[in-house]
């Protein structure tokens, strides 16, 4: 098993430390072809326009695009959320339109509105305990707006609004979970990577 992290923009560094914390083989990713040689993909969070343009310019577009599509894994979190949604609230960046989501950018204000916020996250590893909440840390936050019929919410804040989403082998996260210590949400991931959901990449 080997899991790609785009390393053109953003926080990769601390989604390969997490990775390699779960003893996983992991591949900064910066050219279309490392796509073949991983399992799975984590878009991580950073500026969501500046990854856009990154990713034209190395032409990683559709080579994602069309892993995802032959059923492999890919999460984003944050500025990687708004990459995977269907549809966004401005023009720029250009997302990938690989998940069924319509997605706002900035949703909680700006920088100053960070917030942390413990979430109840469905379909994480208890280890047969009680489950405990997750530690979720926001950064000038995207929020989902429309969740497809296809699409699953996996943790909503008190208000309802979607922060955890998953489509058969897609994933997206408003928060940060490579900024804790909680290597939860990277196991489910890999979870997710370990059975490829097959071409319609609809599966799970
Ligand atoms: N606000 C950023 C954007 O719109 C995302 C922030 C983040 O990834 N922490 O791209």
């Amino acid at each position: 098993m080997r899991i790609g992290v785009l390393a053109v923009q953003g926080d990769f560094a601390e989604h390969i430390a997490i990775l390699r914390k779960l003893n996983v083989e992991c591949l900064e990713v910066r050219l279309p072809e490392q796509l073949d040689d991983v399992n799975g993909l984590i878009i991580p969070g950073g500026e969501s326009t500046t990854l856009s343009r990154l990713m034209s310019i190395y032409n990683l577009r559709e080579p994602v695009q069309a892993m995802a599509r032959d059923g492999k894994a890919v999460w984003g979190t944050c500025a990687g959320m708004i990459m995977l949604a269907s549809e966004i609230t401005e023009a720029d960046p250009v997302p990938l339109q690989l998940m069924d989501i319509g997605v706002r950018r900035n949703a909680f204000g700006r920088q100053i509105d960070s917030f942390e916020q413990d979430l109840d996250i469905d379909g994480l590893d208890t280890n047969g305990l009680e489950p405990e909440p997750f530690h979720a840390i926001f950064i000038r936050a995207p929020v989902v707006m429309r969740v497809g019929d296809k699409v699953k919410t996996l943790a909503a804040l008190a208000d309802g609004q979607s922060v955890a989403v998953r489509q058969g082998n897609l994933l997206a996260t408003a928060f940060h979970p490579e900024l804790t210590s909680d290597t939860r949400l990277h196991q489910y991931f890999l979870n997710l990577a370990a059975v490829p959901a097959g071409p319609s990449g609809q599966g799970g």
